[in-house]
């Protein structure tokens, strides 16, 4: 059995593995896709110290780092169940495929991915006009015509930022309000390049094969379709964390589906701590997860030194 066994292999996961493996106990790490969200991403000029990156090349690098200890690294391997620890002391993890493993302490690290609108175009013209990272994005939109789509935090963030970028913003928001936060709203409203379309379904993203040309939405007071001109769609509806394998486990996720830790990545499951984008941190950042994943593994190793026979 392992001493720590990491489940998700993104910057969280890499950072518990590495603190783990230099407490000289025994770590395994499995992981869907070793890289995570950072595999996805393109420019990064956040990570502290380092000006600039690409995240292909921040992925191969965590790897490497991984790979200098003594690590059990499982990838392309998914979690599908979680058993808490019986009268052996061990958490089960049970793997797609039929093998389980099992381990002292456990992290959880399995991320979270962008919520679609599930819409005919929406995929076909993904990285094709059709976007989620406003920060990573938005740039490659000067001078052009974007909607925003989701009027919480995110989304009325991301129409103020595109907004001094772009020439135009069409926020589309299904609520008949938006839920951003108030001095989010005045300063939206104040922008003369933006507008903001309430109690609008999208329901399609149009284009002429290639890119984005346009979106169609439903006015949900007269059910009447339109049309707007554009060439790029940024989704910001929500993060979905993977939590959806842990539904039975005994680990309290919260309203959101993220995984409730405290201030030392404890779960509600003696044994079983959680790090990164999957819990209730917020600020969803690839710094933030890295420290998180840190402050989990030292959690774990202070667990076993409390709690194992020695
Ligand atoms: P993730 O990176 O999501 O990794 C989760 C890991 O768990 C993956 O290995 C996955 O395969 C695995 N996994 C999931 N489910 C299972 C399962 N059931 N079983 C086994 N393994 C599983 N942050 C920044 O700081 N700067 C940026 O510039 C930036 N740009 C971004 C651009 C894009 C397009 C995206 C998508 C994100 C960006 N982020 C950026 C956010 C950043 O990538 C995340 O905050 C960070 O990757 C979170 O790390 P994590 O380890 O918690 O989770």
């Amino acid at each position: 059995a392992f001493d720590v066994l990491i489940v998700g292999g993104g910057p969280a996961g890499a950072a518990a593995a590495i603190y783990a493996a230099r407490k000289g106990i025994r770590t395994g790490i499995a992981a869907e896709r070793f890289g995570g969200q950072v595999l996805d991403t393109m420019g990064i000029e956040n990570f502290i110290s380092v000006k600039e990156t690409e995240g292909p090349k921040m992925a191969a690098a965590l790897e490497q780092h991984v790979r200098q200890y003594d690590v059990d690294l499982m990838n392309l391997q998914r979690a599908e169940k979680l058993v808490a620890a019986g009268d052996d002391g061990l958490v089960e993890v049970q793997l797609a495929g039929g093998a389980s493993l099992k381990s002292k302490t456990v992290i959880l690290s399995t991320g979270a991915r962008w919520r679609q609108m599930g819409v005919p175009g929406e995929n076909e013209y993904r990285n094709k006009g059709v976007a989620y990272c406003p920060h990573c994005d938005g740039p490659l939109f000067k001078g052009k015509r974007v909607a925003v789509i989701g009027g919480g935090n995110s989304g009325v963030e991301a129409a103020i930022d595109l907004a001094g970028i772009v020439t135009h913003v069409t926020l589309i928001e299904f609520d008949s309000k938006l839920r951003a936060d108030a001095v989010l709203q005045r300063k939206l409203y104040s922008l003369p390049n933006v507008r903001v379309i309430l109690s609008a379904l999208s329901t399609e993203v149009t284009g002429d094969g290639q890119k984005v040309n346009g979106l169609t939405y439903k006015d949900r007071g007269t059910d009447e379709q339109h049309h707007v001109e554009l060439e790029g769609i940024f989704v910001q509806i929500g993060l979905l964390p993977n939590t959806e394998w842990l539904k039975d486990s005994g680990v309290a996720l919260s309203p959101r589906g993220e995984i409730i830790v405290d201030d030392r990545g404890q779960t509600s499951l003696p044994g079983v701590f959680a790090a990164g984008d999957v819990t209730t941190v917020p600020y969803k950042q690839i710094v933030i997860a890295m420290g998180e994943g840190s402050k989990a593994a030292l959690s774990a190793f202070d667990h076993l030194i409390r709690h194992s026979a020695p």
